[in-house]
């Protein structure tokens, strides 16, 4: 079910005017570089925009075109992808690095559709890139944008709506197609800013009289003990120290402080990262290593009875 025509005019009016006065100033939206606005949509993807910030800067520093990017071995783009974490996207950006040079010569292509195809971006870093890079009227929409939507229009999509195409679908029809890339900057903008998860401002909120779900939210915060009952459902999740993650980042940060063509044993790398740096057992981080080999985040080399670590 979509939105009448007049309550849709409102909602582009409010939104649009809002961001004209308050979006905020960020690098990757002074440019329409192809390239830049990737680089940082995938460096967005599970990282905060002022950790981003940054490295967007140093990273186009280094890597300023595809060709370059290509051109780079693995491990050197892997090694300038730190602090930002999750790694798997270094190695992602690298290889549909390669792919664009190799097949579009260097161009990224404009559609949504065909950069699905290029492997390795997902529906919303394709979208997003088709719609502030080539203007693509098509829905950008992330967890603050689906959070936002799901409050906006939350008697046509539900408060909490699922993500997926029905809610791209959705996303799409209320789209303003002449105003698609301010109107995807907005959402993001408001869910980051005042449409929060846990605290949504609605006083100060420039949609609060054309928000179905605001008065939804402020019966569902005067029920507190389902709230805690919520909350306790966060409790049960392992310490992040303790997790796969956690080890796999501190291998990688170990494998970056080698020079390229140096490796570690197996047995050195326990010791680096592991929990207890006298333990001569490697076993526990065999696993690990070999997940990161497939991952293309490491290379293992067998020698002399020996396992030697490497970045790729
Ligand atoms: S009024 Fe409240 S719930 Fe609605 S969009 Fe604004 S902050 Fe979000």
């Amino acid at each position: 079910m979509i939105a009448d025509r007049a309550r849709l005019v409102a909602v582009h009016e409010a939104l649009l005017g809002w961001y004209a006065r308050n979006g905020r100033d960020l690098p990757w939206r002074r440019t329409r570089d192809p390239y830049a606005i990737l680089v940082s949509e995938i460096m967005l993807q599970q990282t905060q925009v002022e950790r981003v910030r940054p490295k967007f800067h140093e990273f186009l520093a280094c890597f300023p075109t595809f060709e370059s990017l290509a051109r780079a071995p693995a491990g050197e783009v892997i090694r300038r992808w730190a602090p930002l974490g999750y790694n798997r996207r270094a190695v992602r950006l690298h290889a549909v690095a390669r792919t664009v040079v190799e097949r579009f010569e260097g161009r990224l292509p404009e559609r949504a559709e065909q950069l699905r195809e290029l492997g390795g971006l997902g529906s919303y870093t394709a979208n997003a890139v088709a719609c502030f890079a080539f203007g693509q009227a098509v829905p950008v929409v992330d967890t603050n944008v689906r959070r936002v939507l799901g409050r906006l229009f939350a008697d046509l999509v539900g408060l909490d709506p699922p993500g997926g195409r029905s809610l791209e679908r959705f996303a799409a029809a209320v789209l303003p197609a002449d105003r698609a890339y301010e109107w995807n900057q907005a959402l993001m903008d408001l869910g980051a800013t005042l449409c929060t998860a846990r605290a949504p401002a609605c006083p100060s909120c420039p949609m609060a009289l054309a928000c179905v779900g605001r008065p939804l939210l402020a019966a569902a915060r005067s029920r507190p003990a389902q709230a805690a009952e919520r909350r306790a459902t966060y409790t049960t999740r392992p310490p992040y120290q303790r997790s796969n993650r956690f080890y796999r980042g501190r291998i990688v940060d170990q494998l970056r402080l080698l020079e390229p063509g140096q490796s570690l044993s197996l047995a050195e790398l326990a010791r680096a990262v592991g929990p207890d740096p006298s333990s001569k057992d490697d076993a526990w981080i065999a696993d690990l290593v070999d997940g990161l080999r497939r991952d293309g985040l490491a290379t293992i080399v067998e020698d002399q009875g020996e396992t030697w670590v490497a970045l790729p």
